[in-house]
Parts: C-alpha cells; sequence; structure tokens
C-alpha cells in the first residue's frame, strides 16, 4: 500500500513523504492513532529568488501549494479510508474543527513534529522548519492514522542556525528574537507569531533556502 500511495503522491508533484511511529507521543497529539504521514511540496527556486531579490509581498505559489498539499493529504485519507483502515487528514479545513487553537495560533500535532521526528530538518530562528535539501521552502501536511505502514523515525536534528541571523535582520516587523531553538522550547521565544506581517522574507532569505535555490540555478 505505501509504495502504490508514495508511487500517486509523487506523480501529483509531491516532493517529500515520510512515514513516522508517534506511539510514544501523547494521547492529545496523536489522538489515537500510532502513525503519521508527512507530505511535503517544494516552492520553486524561481518563486524565492523573486520574493528574495525583489523585495516584493507575494504569497501566490505559496498559498497555491499549501491548498494542495492540504488536498492531497485528504486525498491520502480517503485513500488510506477505502483501504479499510482509519485515517484523518490535518488539513486546514479539518484542524479548524476543532483541533486549531485560534488564541494561542497551536494544534496539538503540528506538520513541523512530524517532519523533525523524520530527521527531516530543525526549527530556525525563523520557527520555521529548515531543511538541509529545501530550507525553508516547503509547504506541509500530514495525515495520521492507523494503517500498518513502515515507519522510519530518525534521530531529532540539532538546530544548525549557528551564528546566523539572517531571519532576524530581515523581518520588517521584528517579530524573530533571534533565539536558537532547542527540543521543547517555547515558540514564543523564538517567535512573536502574533504579530507576524506572513511577508516570507524569512522563509525566503533563510541562507538554506538560498542555497537551495542556488543549487538547482546551478544545475
Ligand atoms: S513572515 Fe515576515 S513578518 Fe513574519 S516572521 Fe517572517 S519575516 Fe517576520
Ligand atoms: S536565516 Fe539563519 S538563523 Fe534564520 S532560520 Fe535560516 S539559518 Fe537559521
Amino acid at each position: 500500500m505505501l509504495n502504490e500511495l508514495v508511487s500517486e503522491l509523487k506523480s501529483h508533484g509531491v516532493n517529500i513523504v515520510k512515514v513516522v511511529d508517534i506511539s510514544m507521543l501523547s494521547e492529545n497529539e496523536k489522538r489515537g492513532y500510532p502513525v503519521a504521514i508527512l507530505i511535503g511540496v517544494a516552492l520553486s527556486p524561481s518563486y524565492i529568488y523573486r520574493l528574495s531579490k525583489e523585495n516584493i509581498f507575494d504569497c501566490s505559489e505559496f498559498s497555491e501549494k499549501e491548498k494542495a498539499v492540504d488536498q492531497l493529504a485528504e486525498w491520502t485519507a480517503n485513500f488510506i479510508v477505502a483501504k479499510g483502515y482509519k485515517a484523518y487528514a490535518q488539513s486546514e479545513r479539518n484542524l479548524s474543527n476543532g483541533f486549531f487553537d485560534v488564541d494561542t495560533k497551536t494544534t496539538p500535532l503540528p506538520h513541523k513534529k512530524i517532519a523533525m521526528l523524520a530527521g527531516l530538518g530543525w526549527i530556525g530562528k525563523s520557527n520555521l522548519l529548515i531543511t538541509q535539501e529545501y530550507g525553508s521552502a516547503l509547504c506541509m501536511c500530514s495525515v495520521l492514522t492507523n494503517a500498518p505502514l513502515r515507519t522510519e523515525n530518525k534521530p531529532i536534528i540539532e538546530s544548525m542556525c549557528g551564528e546566523c541571523n539572517i531571519c532576524k535582520n530581515i523581518c520588517p516587523a521584528k517579530v524573530i528574537h533571534g533565539t536558537k531553538w532547542r527540543v521543547n522550547s517555547n515558540r514564543d521565544l523564538i517567535v512573536d507569531v502574533y504579530h507576524c506581517e506572513a511577508c516570507l522574507k524569512c522563509l525566503a532569505n533563510c541562507l538554506w533556502t538560498q542555497k537551495y535555490m542556488r543549487n538547482y540555478d546551478s544545475k
């Protein structure tokens, strides 16, 4: 089933599919499901280039891919249910029915946490997931399931932000505090999400995102 699923998702433009065991998490986080599937779609290098070099405010591709990855997660949940198992897509639409806390802007099990269990990356000083391959140029969604899928958990990667403060310095709203993330860090000590302007400058200018953009350009 997993091979069929991955092959279908890749044919729809998905860059990353990771399956992790979440049975060790709290009941509040896993909500009765032992497995999580992380789905990631990369933003294009040309979009990153425009965002970072042309000083524009343009959420078009980001919004489009966030919507697409949500739809793919819902499609994945339906695919698994059709095979006789339970599955729940953590799409924005589903989470808004009681699992997204509007006051704290949190969900019980963020996609980023699933990505970290898969060893995909760390939380940057921007509070975004940073991967070595795509930087933070990834739109993600996830599916919780009881399907007996092969899981592949990896050790948590510690922050590789080092002394970099690009995101902090470029943030027009000055909401990034420059705090290096550690496991169990308090989000509010890293970024003031309540005053973020969603301009994507931290995402596009992160040195790891820029590395992804340059790698693609040089191919
Ligand atoms: S999206 Fe913009 S305002 Fe929000 S943290 Fe990043 S740079 Fe700052
Ligand atoms: S810009 Fe620098 S400090 Fe900010 S998340 Fe990226 S690597 Fe970390």
